[in-house]
């Protein structure tokens, strides 16, 4: 599993992810670095019928995660029914594949 790193304002305490130069609550552009826990909740998802992007596979399905430390990611939901609400965990994994290459990015199982 690779590490993520989000970034928390050190002005006013906004958990960004992926990073911004400005925090995009007060502008300002210092930031602490933090690593999201493990677990964290869904938010919100889609399920993604025709897959753009060079996945094999139809059926996909994104959402938004929040982890416990407040930090909200994107990633593959990695789970047959989705909840809203319901617990989820960190994984790291291939998540498409162009031209041969595999991109990696977040997978999150049933915790
Ligand atoms: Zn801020």
């Amino acid at each position: 599993m690779s590490n993520i790193t989000a970034y928390k304002c050190k002005s006013c305490g906004l958990i960004m992810y992926p990073y911004h130069d400005r925090c995009l609550n007060c502008k300002k552009r210092e930031f602490e670095e933090i690593e999201p826990s493990n677990n964290g909740k869904l938010l919100t998802f889609t399920i993604i019928e025709q897959l753009p992007w060079g996945m094999d596979e139809r059926g996909r399905i994104l959402g938004v995660v929040e982890f416990d430390n407040g930090v909200k990611a994107l990633g593959l939901i990695d789970v047959e029914q989705p909840k809203l609400e319901m617990k989820l965990k960190r994984g790291w994994g291939t998540v498409r594949e162009i031209g041969g290459v595999k991109v990696k990015g977040l997978i999150f199982e049933k915790a």
